[in-house]
């Protein structure tokens, strides 16, 4: 059904292209001159429906169109049935009845509404689930993979790092739990490793010093061939970050420290950058453009950690790939799902000319139990995240699982 619609779909956007080359150019300048409104010269589809799917631990958002044809884009994770309900009260009815190919005012037009909202957190978060779902249907509508509209082919597959908390469920692993993780990685095929401290914010400075123990016992482990990042988690003050990040880089060789000051502390970040010698990145807690242009004029990381599911979705990382283009950045993804937010991610990094040797992933973790929500999964092998070839985002959802499991019914 949804395939001879898209045909259909094809079929007249086809005729138009057609008949301007039939009829000649100056027919199609005279049709051009003659129509009351763009809407003419654009493949006519509507948007009927926009559905948020609540799960613990992810949202999901379907959007319908007369069409016949679907997409399906990721949003938040965090606080899921708030996103949803953005999605359904304040975009859905400014979706209803619009052409997803204008998805670029579309955008502003929702990020607006919701701005008293807030222009960081859950506004941008509920939004990135509506505007990748709609590079996957515009992918689906036209049959080409989303990478391509966003002008980007060329890449076949992604080197992705393997990425880690040391969250457990009833606190923290010791180091020797930490060292055997990363190993699993190593086993894998993953060249390069990510050990995440999760201290945040509000357990900034400990006073014991897990995180050069961890880091040792990493290291002694995974040899000196693997590439090793350490996340601080916004932990500690920018003096505490410098002492340790530097003992760090000198006695185990760490490659990179990912947000070692409070993401509300641009200057402290600087101090940090200015300080090592290793790269220093940050993003994931920035979550719209302007966000990233403070972040990238004051803090001045060396690489963007931007997430396409908290920062607005595709449209505005491309935007703010290409701003940090401008500053000689480069972009290595914050992603630990593999489900659309991967999916998406992998469209996007395909498509740009900054992207980081190396983007983030944590591997298929069953602890989330998603897998069952699509019908296949990502392609992995030796390291390597394959970039989705089908059309649209390239991910096909299970939408009967989503249905039966999802909390908002
Ligand atoms: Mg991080």
């Amino acid at each position: 059904m949804q395939r001879r619609s898209r045909r259909n779909f094809l079929k007249r956007a086809a005729l138009g292209a057609a008949s301007a080359l039939f009829f000649g150019e100056g027919f199609a300048r005279e049709r051009l001159e003659n129509q009351a409104s763009t809407a003419e010269r654009k493949p006519s589809v509507k948007i009927t429906n926009v559905k948020p799917f609540v799960f613990e631990k992810a949202t999901f958002v379907k959007i319908e169109t007369d069409a016949g044809v679907s997409g399906w884009g990721e949003g938040d994770h965090e606080f899921t049935a708030i996103n949803a309900t953005i999605v359904e009260k304040i975009f859905k009815p400014r979706l209803i009845g619009k052409n997803p190919f204008d998805s670029e005012y579309l955008w502003k037009d929702l990020f607006f509404e919701g701005f008293e909202g807030g222009s960081t957190g859950f506004v941008p978060g509920a939004l990135a689930g509506v505007d990748n779902a709609l590079w996957d249907l515009k992918g689906r509508l036209l049959n080409l993979p989303a990478h391509q509209l966003l002008g980007g082919s060329k890449v076949e597959k992604v080197a992705v790092y393997g990425s880690y908390g040391r969250r457990k469920k009833d606190g923290f692993k010791t180091p020797d739990e930490m060292a055997a993780e990363a190993m699993k990685f190593v086993e894998q095929g993953y060249k390069t490793i990510k050990a995440r401290m999760q201290l945040y914010d509000r357990d900034r400075n400990p006073p014991f010093n897990f995180t050069y123990d961890c880091v040792k016992t990493i290291r002694k482990a995974i040899g000196d061939g693997i590439e090793l990042f350490v996340d601080f988690n916004n932990g500690y003050t920018a003096s505490k970050a410098i002492e340790l990040g530097l003992k760090l880089y000198e006695h185990f060789n760490v490659k990179a420290i990912e947000e070692p000051v409070s993401s509300m502390d641009y200057h402290g970040l600087r101090k940090v950058v200015e300080a090592l010698p290793c790269d220093v990145n940050a993003g994931e807690h920035e979550y719209n453009k302007w966000q990233f242009r403070d972040l990238i004029i004051i803090g001045n990381p060396d690489c963007l950690n931007l997430d396409v599911i908290k920062c607005g979705g595709i449209s505005e990382c491309k935007k703010i790939a290409s701003m940090g283009e401008a500053f000689e950045k480069e972009v290595m993804t914050h992603n630990t799902r593999p489900t659309l937010a991967t999916a998406a991610t992998l469209n996007l990094i395909a498509s740009i000319n900054n992207a980081a040797k190396t983007q983030e992933f944590s591997g298929m973790r069953p602890d989330l139990k998603l897998s069952q929500l699509f019908n296949a999964q990502l392609k992995f092998e030796d390291g390597f995240l394959y970039v989705p070839q089908g059309a649209g985002l390239g991910l096909e959802v299970n939408e009967a699982e989503m249905e039966k499991q999802k909390l908002n019914k």
